[in-house]
């Protein structure tokens, strides 16, 4: 052929309607996105943001933070950096912030992965998604490409947020005192987590004084503390204060629960692992539930209702929404208030 086929010839700048320059707002919290992805969690990671930046964050323009334990890939970053104009930093998470550390007794590990893949619990074999929920249990605010901030938003690849969010949230965190945000609440399977509650029991009887006054332990326990009802915030989604995770109390409780080993001899998710810490070491009003943000990871959806709804501008159909299903825990959320 003599000449290119013509949409290879950009659209002329003349029928383009320039993007107006959106004001940076008046006042912002110390906050940055949060998001831990594998390279290979490039195209879902790419979609979750797009959304971020449509929905809410081309107005606001917060700062990313991309973590990974092995190094990103220039193409990885190059889509990543292209997304947003927004800064955005990669950073590599120090080996023994990720991986099973040396004291863990590997064959009692490994016994307890085989005991988990032949009762099919889910990611009961895998060391890597271990490696993950200790990570987010206890490191991830560690980062050094953290430290000078005070709240995150974390975000994970795949998810779907259906709204506008024409407010800040973080702002609102931090002007009404919130330390831990959520939207979708749920139980936790009993066979990841077999000794976890006689550990955070024991934790609690030596430290009495690291637990909150007018504490979550509701939402938590049915009986006073007795016995885990399993429910936890879903922790693929959380808006929260780093502060909440660097105190005395949670810091001490996760080192307690780490040395127990049961993130690798059982497999303790970050989820009930996070929201134990916020029940117990935050005030119950200062957990906070975000109705307007219309939100799914596989496989449930919170989805706003009536005036939220229609406030958001949300596309998700409102008659799918997990709120008030039997496996979700907002009804005990509800009741603590
Ligand atoms: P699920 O939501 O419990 O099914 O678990 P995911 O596979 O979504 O993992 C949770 C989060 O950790 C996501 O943000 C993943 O991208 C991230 N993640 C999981 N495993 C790894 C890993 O081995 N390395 C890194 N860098 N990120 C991981
Ligand atoms: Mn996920």
């Amino acid at each position: 052929p003599k000449s290119q086929p013509p949409y290879k010839e950009p659209v002329p700048d003349k029928y383009y309607k320039p993007s107006e320059p959106i004001a940076e707002p008046d006042r912002k919290a110390n906050a940055t996105f949060v998001m831990l992805v594998r390279n290979s969690d490039l195209p879902g990671i790419m979609s979750s943001m797009k959304q971020i930046e449509d929905r809410f964050n081309r107005k606001f323009k917060y700062p990313y933070v991309f973590l990974n334990e092995q190094p990103f890939t220039q193409e990885f970053k190059n889509y990543i950096t292209a997304l947003t104009d927004a800064p955005v930093e990669f950073g590599l998470i120090p080996h023994d912030d990720w991986y099973q550390p040396s004291w863990i007794n590997e064959t009692r590990a490994t016994e307890a992965r085989e005991a988990m893949v032949q009762n099919s619990v889910i990611y009961g074999g895998s060391v890597p998604y271990r490696n993950m929920c200790r990570f987010n249990s206890g490191f991830f605010y560690r980062q050094e490409l953290l430290q000078k901030y005070r709240y995150y938003w974390r975000v994970e690849p795949d998810v779907k947020f259906f709204c506008d969010v024409d407010y800040d949230p973080f702002l609102l965190m931090q002007d009404e005192g919130k330390v831990y945000g959520f939207t979708v609440s749920l139980y936790e399977y009993p066979t990841t987590i077999p000794t976890l509650w006689n550990e955070v029991r024991a934790f609690i009887n030596s430290n009495p004084n690291l637990v909150a006054k007018d504490n979550a332990m509701q939402f938590l326990s049915d009986d006073g503390g007795e016995t885990y009802n399993r429910c936890h915030f879903w922790s693929n989604f959380e808006i929260g204060d780093l502060d909440l995770w660097r105190g005395e109390a949670y810091s001490k409780f996760f080192d307690y629960l780490d040395e127990q080993g049961g993130f690798y001899y059982e497999r303790w998710g970050d989820a009930p692992v996070h929201s134990i810490g916020a029940a117990l070491f935050a005030r119950k009003d200062q957990i906070h539930f975000f109705n307007d943000i219309g939100y799914k990871h596989e496989p449930f959806q919170h989805c706003p209702q009536g005036a939220a709804h229609s406030k958001g501008k949300c596309w998700c159909d409102p008659s799918q929404n997990f709120d008030y299903e039997w496996y979700s825990c907002l009804s005990r959320y509800d009741k603590m208030f």
